[in-house]
Order: structure tokens, then C-alpha cells, then sequence
């Protein structure tokens, strides 16, 4: 059993073994006590330190430096997620120079993350609260039906700035299809997420869509998107368009991937609204990254926390998407249109269920008048606070992130 080492010497025997393994224990013992003594005396003031600590910091200078490098790693973490405000004056000075290069962009794309639709109820990804944050720490997230959202002050700011020809594009990661609902037509949107009101035959080509008054993710997942209803054209089954993490979006629509890289290639400012960048950062053609920094789209960024664009951003506004655009709006002196119901264009694109299929879902419906929203099948209240579990986040975002883990 005890084989000879390759110097021919015989391995360590079993009194030996034991006394290494002491060893080792021992020397483990006195590096905590070093680490403690050292972080202790580094939490005092300098003026607080007799000779005596002086010595020991001289005496334990390798600690001293590892610590500090700790120490220094989690304060850039701390203040990459904090959240910063700037003052009104700074605020107003920024907007200003933005509504510069608003009026002066030839081809403007904006780009959307989930920090434009907090105020439409909808939560942050990122945020110090955000979902991503809690499932993260292993909490399991609890939230009102996302369906109830509404579009923001700023969807429809950015529609508007569509409309008035001074946006071109925009690009989103929020699959909560309130650009949309805004009003923003489809040609001049990209939702890289999908949908949570779209649903695709993808048996029937052309891919069939069908919009829904519904949220219509809430038995799908990472890997698994049928939705169990059945398309009227050729009997397929139905999937949602919804990307989730660790999925690559293969469909033409809602992702229009063409429309976004068409207008990253032409554009000459790009204006970031309430995203973290993280996941955008990684869709290189989204940057013009193959062109030399100076022919690259100037950027703009609207974010309360960090990005990991900031550097290369020509101004970074810290504040809320809905205080920026309705300052920006001022500036350029455009009306912001109020959102009504009514006129959702929602209720024009979709497609009613098949007979039969309205026990399809337990979500909730909406209707262009207040008070006529209704759960179809569930009993009363269980869909409205439900845990998140399946649908456009939750299950399937919290496996995916699992599985990478477990890969890397
Ligand atoms: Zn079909």
C-alpha cells in the first residue's frame, strides 16, 4: 500500500502523516491570529497606535498589504452599487447638455433596462431591491402581477421623441412590452427579451405571432416555452418569445435583432435609460466596438448606480429615468403625451383565445376600461401576489444562473 516515492524514499508513515496534518493545523491557527491582530490594530486611527503596533504592522507587512487589497475590493464593490443622486442644479446642468446632443444626433438609439419601468411597478433587476439582487441572495421573490404595469412618463417621453423624429431606434431589454403599449411602432423597436404579451407559432412560416391581453409566460421557463395553447392556423404549439439568461433568441420578432444592429451601425449617440449595461454590454455589435473610439456613437447614460460603460461615457446622468425625461422633455420643449388606456394599441394587435382555451391562464386580463380586469380561472387573489415562480423571470432565471454557475 505504501508505495515508494519516485527518490525511492517510502512515504510518510502514519505517525508522520499526523504530525504534518498538526502542522498545517497549527500554522492555519497562527494566521488567523495574525489576520485578527493585524485587522485590529489597522481599525484604529494612527494616533491610537502605540510602538508596540507600529512593530507588529512592520513585523506582519504582508498581511497589512492583503488586507488593504480586501479591504479596497469591497469598497469599489460597495460604491458599484450604491445609488447615487446628482443635485437638482447638477441634474438640470446635464439635462441641458443632453438636450444638446438630442437636438444635434443625426441617428439616435436608445437603449432600455428595467430602471425605466420601477415606476410602472415593475421591479429593478439590479438595484440594491432588485430581483436579481434577491434571487441572488437566494430569497424568493414576491411581487404583484406584473400585467398591471402601465407605461411610464418615460415610455411615453421616448415615444414621442420618436414620433418628433429625434429617436430611431430602440433597443430593450424589459420584456414587459410596454414600449409597445406606449404607442412605439414595431419597425423602430427591438425587444431582445422578448415579449410577455407575445406568443409565436413557430410550426407555421413565416413564425405566426399572437398578441395576448395577458401575460402569457407564467407555465414557461428556462428551455421551456410552450404555452399549451394551440395555434388556429395549423395546431402547433404555441411558445412564448421570452430569452431567457444562458438562452440565445433565435426569433426574427419581437427581438428584431437586425433593426438594432442596423441602428448601432448608423448611430451617432446612443442614450442608455435604467440599465445596469451588464447583459448589454456582452452584445459587442450593440457598441461599434469595431470602429476607432472616435467614430464611435457618443453615450449617454441615465442609471442610479454604476455601469460598466461609465468610462467611456461622454456624460452619465445619476438620476431617475421619469426626473430625467421630464426635464429633458422641458428642454426640448415637447408635450409629453399621458398615457390612456383606451388608446393601448394593445387592444387592436390582439388575437382572442380560442374557444376553449379561456381556462388557458390565471392571469390577469387587462381591458381598455377600469374595473373590467379580471383573473380568469384563478381563485380570488391567488395570482395577484403570488411568489414569482415560472414565467419571464423567476424559475427560469434562477436555474440558468445555477447551471452557469455550475459550469464555470
Ligand atoms: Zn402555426
Amino acid at each position: 500500500m505504501e508505495a515508494p516515492s519516485a527518490a525511492g524514499r517510502v512515504a510518510p508513515s502514519r505517525a508522520e502523516r499526523k504530525a504534518q496534518e498538526r502542522e498545517q493545523i497549527l500554522e492555519r491557527e497562527k494566521r488567523r491570529k495574525t489576520l485578527k491582530l493585524v485587522s485590529r490594530i489597522l481599525k484604529k486611527s494612527e494616533l491610537e497606535r502605540t510602538a508596540e503596533d507600529a512593530d507588529e504592522l512592520r513585523r506582519h507587512e504582508d498581511t497589512v498589504r492583503e488586507l488593504c487589497t480586501r479591504q479596497l475590493r469591497r469598497s469599489i464593490l460597495k460604491r458599484k452599487q450604491e445609488e447615487v443622486f446628482d443635485d437638482a442644479e447638477e441634474l438640470r446642468r446635464k439635462v441641458s447638455q443632453l438636450a444638446v446632443a438630442v437636438r444635434g444626433a443625426r441617428h439616435l438609439v436608445v437603449y432600455t433596462g428595467a430602471g425605466i419601468s420601477t415606476a410602472a411597478s415593475i421591479p429593478d433587476y439590479r438595484g440594491p431591491n432588485g430581483l436579481w439582487t434577491q434571487l441572488q441572495k437566494g430569497r424568493s421573490v414576491s411581487t404583484s402581477d406584473l400585467s398591471a404595469a402601465e407605461p411610464t412618463l418615460t415610455h411615453m417621453s421616448i415615444r414621442m421623441l420618436h414620433k418628433e423624429k429625434l429617436v430611431q431606434h430602440v433597443v430593450s431589454q424589459n420584456c414587459d412590452g410596454l414600449h409597445l403599449r406606449s404607442g412605439l411602432p414595431r419597425h423602430a423597436l427591438s425587444e431582445l427579451h422578448g415579449n410577455m404579451f407575445m406568443e409565436v407559432c413557430t410550426s407555421c412560416s413565416p413564425a405566426r405571432e399572437y398578441v395576448r391581453l395577458f401575460d402569457v409566460t407564467e407555465r414557461t421557463a428556462l428551455r421551456r416555452h410552450g404555452t399549451s395553447r394551440r395555434c388556429p392556423q395549423c395546431g402547433g404549439e404555441l411558445r412564448d418569445t421570452i430569452v431567457h439568461f444562458g438562452e440565445r433568441g433565435t426569433l426574427e420578432q419581437p427581438l428584431n435583432w437586425k433593426g438594432a444592429m442596423e441602428a448601432a451601425a448608423k448611430a451617432d449617440v446612443i442614450l442608455c435609460l435604467g440599465s445596469s449595461l451588464k447583459v448589454l454590454k456582452k452584445y459587442t455589435c450593440l457598441w461599434c466596438m469595431n470602429k476607432s473610439t472616435d467614430k464611435r456613437p457618443k453615450l449617454y447614460i441615465v442609471n442610479l448606480q454604476w455601469t460598466p460603460k461609465d468610462d467611456l461615457a461622454t456624460l452619465k446622468i445619476h438620476a431617475k429615468c421619469d426626473d430625467a425625461m421630464r426635464l429633458l422633455m422641458q428642454e426640448l420643449d415637447i408635450t409629453i403625451p399621458p398615457y390612456v388606456k383606451a388608446e393601448d394599441p394593445i387592444f387592436r394587435l390582439a388575437t382572442p383565445l380560442r374557444p376553449g382555451e379561456e381556462n388557458s391562464h390565471t392571469r390577469k386580463v387587462i381591458s381598455p376600461s377600469a374595473g373590467q380586469e379580471d383573473c380568469v380561472s384563478a381563485p380570488k387573489g391567488t395570482a395577484l401576489s403570488a411568489a414569482v415562480q415560472g414565467g419571464w423571470f423567476g424559475r427560469g432565471y434562477s436555474k440558468g444562473r445555477r447551471k452557469r454557475k455550475t459550469s464555470t
